[in-house]
């Protein structure tokens, strides 16, 4: 990459014009449009009618799912590129009216699927245009004939909108209107549970436990009111799961991953047998930062060494140098992503926080965005987002029906890019200082999804357990959060956090359930894969594209089977990606006690 590069995104080869772009307008119109079409030919439809005419509904579905996937991610750049624009908000409201649209459209297809006589279904499947889609057919009409009677299914939809959802709506008001008093150089200051926990990321020791302290407080004061939020968000989706005569509840966030209990189980017993080497790093950190013991609060504590910092330029030779070292395709996709400006990085007020990257399955591009100011912690935003753009990359070829993956293995492609930029980062590092910071960085990562993750995912099981006997009060809520920590970290720490369950968004999302184990499993699948490539012998860029590729169409239990030969449900799998983890600690526990002396 010889020119000097951009660091602003290129929307107009898109449509353009921005948010006012007549083109763009026009889309969007044509999209709903499309959308009140084919519903009204899918109610029509005489299920054990023709066969052809369910490839036809399939192939409109396919385009009518591609154009509001492309119409959302135009939406989502412009207003996070802006977050004055104007137009943008209207658009946003649109899109929430299409994509309700959408979901009802959706629903009335999978019904329809259900409700084909054994006979056609077998002569459906055998059909050439039919047999690419079969694993999500399959997996649509048994998900379709679990369901209730239709109107049964109307009236769980309909009253969950201000039965169930509206939990979510009612602690999103209630966190909305928190304010925490923090008292910096003598003056006091308001600041919102998000500016707030911000700060939890000082140095400085006093300070940390004091806005910890006033953080906790908030939450104490209005524990009663989350109590009753999380438990009657929990009452409803109960209640829902006796009517499907569910027992389990990890049955249906299984499902939605498509993956085996035991396959879980197996996940999280490997991770507790490993656990006592991160014990000793959160010891080692201790002693770093001169305390006994750390507490919860100090668990992402920063270790204070300054890390050099590089231009965008020299972030993206980084990366794509980086890359080519696994896969020369990789790399060259992450140089056109730079050279064809499909990434906002430019450190500019006005633009909202985060990363994400964002695809448009018509015009086959993805866009990234971010806020680079150059630290080691930018550079690994962008190889992440570059992974998940990757991801999309290999999958444009895909039906679009087939590009729906699981949250679970949402995060292999960017993970994988993210680790292979990471460890290079620690190779290169200048001084050991440096390096410890940097190794630091990576196993604080695994700690959050070994041991963080693993205290929520305790903490939801046995909270839907006891909520199916009644109401959990909050003094028991938060016994059971002490307790799933406590199990989580190996009581290896000072003080926990009760009001945990309170503070955590995700056990309040009512889109999805445990909303915890696959990021878990996201993060060592990608560990997983990674170590199997430092062995593998042959053409490893050739299989890694394979799986990608293959992400929405199967289990993940047959994906591992067909592309790295392994049982998910055994152990070795996971023994090998957590062994990579190790390997850091073990690097880190010797730099930090070589730089004691
Ligand atoms: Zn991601």
């Amino acid at each position: 990459m010889a020119q000097k590069l951009q660091p602003t995104w290129d929307l107009d080869v898109i449509f353009p014009g921005q948010s006012s772009s007549e083109e763009f307008q026009h889309f969007v119109n044509e999209v709903s449009k499309e959308i009140e079409v084919l519903t009204e030919k899918v109610n029509h439809l005489n299920v054990n009618g023709h066969v052809e005419d369910w490839e036809e509904i399939l192939e409109n579905l396919e385009t009518v799912t591609k154009k509001s996937r492309e119409m959302g991610a135009f939406i989502s750049c412009l207003s996070a590129q802006n977050v004055t624009d104007k137009q943008a908000d209207i658009y946003v409201a649109k899109r929430a009216q299409i994509a309700a649209a959408s979901s009802a459209l959706t629903k009335i297809v999978d019904q329809k699927l259900g409700a084909i006589t054994e006979a056609n279904w077998n002569l459906l499947l055998e059909r050439e245009a039919i047999k690419p889609l079969q694993f999500i057919l399959q997996e649509r009409r048994e998900r379709a004939r679990e369901q209730l009677s239709k109107n049964e299914e109307i009236l769980i939809s309909d009253l969950a909108v201000d039965g169930y959802h509206a939990w979510n709506q009612m602690y999103g008001t209630i966190v909305g209107n928190m304010k925490i008093e923090i008292e910096e150089d003598g003056e006091i200051q308001s600041y919102s549970v998000g500016q707030a926990s911000n700060k939890l990321s000082t140095p400085d020791r006093k300070q940390r436990e004091y806005i910890f302290r006033q953080i906790s407080d908030a939450w104490k004061a209005n524990e009663d009111l989350f109590g009753q939020t999380l438990n009657h968000l929990a009452g409803f989706r109960l209640e829902t799961y006796k009517h499907y005569k569910w027992d389990n509840v990890l049955k249906e966030p299984l499902a939605i991953n498509r993956m085996q209990e035991e396959t879980l189980n197996t996940m999280w017993e490997a991770i507790v047998k490993h656990k006592p080497l991160f014990v000793e790093y959160l010891a080692q950190k201790a002693s770093l930062l001169n305390l006994d013991k750390l507490s919860i609060f100090d668990v992402n504590a920063p270790i204070q060494s300054k890390v050099e910092k590089k231009s965008y330029d020299e972030g993206a030779s980084f990366i794509v140098d980086q890359f080519r070292s696994f896969s020369p395709q990789m790399a060259d996709f992450a140089q056109m992503a730079f050279e064809k400006r499909w990434i906002e990085a430019e450190d500019r007020p006005g633009k909202r926080p985060g990363g994400f990257c964002t695809s448009f399955p018509l015009s086959e591009q993805t866009r990234i965005f971010m806020t680079y100011s150059g630290t080691p912690s930018n550079i690994a935003t962008l190889a992440h987002e570059l992974g998940h753009g990757y991801h999309q990359h290999v999958m444009n070829k895909v039906n679009g029906l087939n590009q729906g993956y699981a949250m679970n293995v949402a995060e292999t492609a960017s993970t994988f890019a993210e680790m292979i930029v990471a460890d290079a980062s620690v190779k290169t590092a200048k001084t050991d200082e440096e390096k410890l910071t940097l190794l630091e960085d990576k196993v604080s990562r695994s700690v959050a999804f070994f041991m963080n993750i693993h205290a929520r995912f305790l903490f939801e099981k046995q909270f839907y357990e006891e909520r199916k006997q009644g109401m959990v009060s909050t003094e028991r809520l938060n016994e059971l959060m002490i307790e799933a920590q406590k199990e989580a970290y190996c009581e290896s720490l000072s003080e926990y956090d009760p009001h945990f369950w309170a503070s955590k968004l995700h056990f309040h999302i009512t889109g999805v359930p445990f909303y915890n184990f696959p990021y878990t499993f996201g993060y060592l699948f990608s560990q997983g894969i990674y170590a199997y490539a430092k062995d593998y012998e042959g053409d490893f860029e050739e299989k890694y594209n394979a799986l990608l590729r293959d992400t929405g169409r199967m289990t993940v239990e047959e994906l591992a089977q067909k592309h790295l030969q392994v049982d998910l449900t055994q152990p070795d799998f996971w023994e090998n990606a957590i062994g990579i983890c190790k390997q850091d600690v073990q690097e880190f526990l010797e730099l930090a006690k070589k730089l004691e002396k």
